[in-house]
């Protein structure tokens, strides 16, 4: 999606600096942070969200969850808590039309 923010992220367009990387998905800081500690972790493939997502995807959300809690461990957020947030849609909040993960945590 040649218009798409994440996309351009994931393609290199925009310089971002990746605290994770595979070959299904991306992690990188919020570049508005809502929390101390503020990860987006994006699936490469362009999903609109995620409604759109298939049964045959369902690896790749365990697989979302599971970096989400080694970013967890990474950033020492583990211990004290944190929360994975997904907006999906317009009407909760989505901005971005690309499927991600927010990782928030770090609070005292
Ligand atoms: P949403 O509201 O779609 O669930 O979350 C999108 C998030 O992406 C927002 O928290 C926003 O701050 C973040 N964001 C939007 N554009 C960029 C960008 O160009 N770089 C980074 N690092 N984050 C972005
Ligand atoms: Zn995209």
């Amino acid at each position: 999606m040649s218009d798409c923010t994440f996309c351009k992220i994931i393609s290199g367009e925009i310089p971002t600096e990746f605290l994770y990387q595979d070959e299904e998905m991306v992690a990188f800081r919020d570049i508005k942070p809502k929390a101390p500690v503020h990860i987006l972790i994006v699936p490469k493939r362009h999903i609109e969200k995620l409604q759109e997502v298939s049964d045959n995807e369902k690896d790749l959300l365990g697989q979302m969850l599971l970096v989400a809690q080694k970013i967890a461990e990474r950033e020492k957020i583990a211990e004290s808590g944190y929360k994975v947030v997904v907006n999906c849609g317009e009407g909760a909040g989505q901005l971005v039309p690309h499927l991600h993960f927010h990782l928030l945590g770090g609070w005292k």
